[in-house]
């Protein structure tokens, strides 16, 4: 197993709207053992903008799910609902640069626009830019939107430590996109770039349902002046359907009263496999102990 020597600050970062299920659990495993294999930190954040989402005791149920299936992040556990004036000192920024404004439009008025600009990857519409010189006469600020460079320069490419080469023409692909809702609350893609700044992170190992907001993350990121971290997005879980797994589309809490062995079998050993590896312990250490070279070796077979 080789080691690398420069440091290495990873995070998992669940949204607390359900406990933590097998979808996210190979989130949760890719990224602790991305960062046991580099000998990294790897930190907790819990997601809790979107309180429309929010479950009620679903960020407590979290970490004790992680804490018995023997993942310890390191230091505090943070949440994002602690930490508000951090976005609005990078709004402020933003906006004294000139990149934002706000915008009247409803999800109705931009899908009706659709024709013209089309629909993103995940079916979202793309933003047509309608709002960009002044709200229209007679229409209400809803949303701020943060400005993308057009054309030729709005092209973002990345190297994915799993899915290798991407590349995304955010202009033509997204739009122009909110980084205050109209609700009030902050825009995923505005506070986790903060963060992962505010806290150093160096890694991203998270699914590849993110895959796609990864280009307006580095966007952002370059326009707060905040470093480049290195990004993996592993495969997401799908049930029958193929939808991701996720509270909404029924996956199980996995690990209520539970035994070490029955969770390890449950949970941790057919998610080691759905990752590819190959792990066959009979109990919580020994499966941490396989699991992390089993990640090493995982790592230098993918493609580079
Ligand atoms: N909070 C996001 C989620 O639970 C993950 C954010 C991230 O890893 O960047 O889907």
């Amino acid at each position: 197993m080789t080691v690398p020597t420069a440091p290495y600050i990873g995070r998992f970062a669940p949204s607390p709207s359900g406990p933590l299920h097998m979808g996210s659990l190979v989130a949760a495993m890719a990224s602790y053992l991305d960062a046991k294999v580099h000998q990294g930190t790897w930190l907790l954040r819990i997601e809790d903008l979107d309180y429309d989402r929010n479950v009620e005791g679903a960020d407590m149920a979290i970490l004790a799910s992680l804490q018995r299936c023997g993942m310890h992040w390191d230091g505090e556990a943070t949440w994002q609902s602690r930490r508000l004036p951090l976005y609005q000192a990078a709004l402020q920024r933003l906006k004294d640069d000139g990149l934002v404004y706000a915008c009247g439009c409803s999800r109705k008025e931009i899908a009706d626009s659709n024709l013209r600009a089309g629909v993103t990857k995940n079916g979202v519409a793309v933003y047509p830019g309608t709002c960009r010189h002044g709200l229209a006469p007679g229409k209400e600020a809803r949303a701020l939107r943060l400005r993308v460079p057009q054309a030729t320069h709005a092209t973002y490419r990345f190297i994915d430590r799993w899915q290798g080469q991407q590349q995304q023409d955010i202009s033509a692909e997204v739009g122009d996109f909110i980084v205050l809702r109209g609700d009030g609350f902050w825009a995923y893609q505005l506070a986790v770039v903060v963060d992962d700044g505010a806290q150093a992170i160096t890694h991203i190992v998270r699914g590849a349902d993110l895959l796609d907001s990864t280009p307006r993350q580095l966007y952002l990121q370059a326009v707060l002046g905040l470093p480049q971290p290195q990004f993996m997005h592993v495969p997401v879980v799908n049930n029958e359907l193929g939808e991701k797994l996720s509270k909404q589309t029924g996956a199980l809490a996995f690990d209520t009263g539970m035994e070490a062995a029955t969770l390890l079998s449950a949970a941790l050993l057919p998610t080691a496999r759905f990752l590819g590896l190959d792990v066959r312990a009979d109990n919580i250490d020994d499966f941490w102990r396989q699991a992390i070279p089993a990640w090493a070796q995982r790592l230098s077979h993918l493609p580079k």
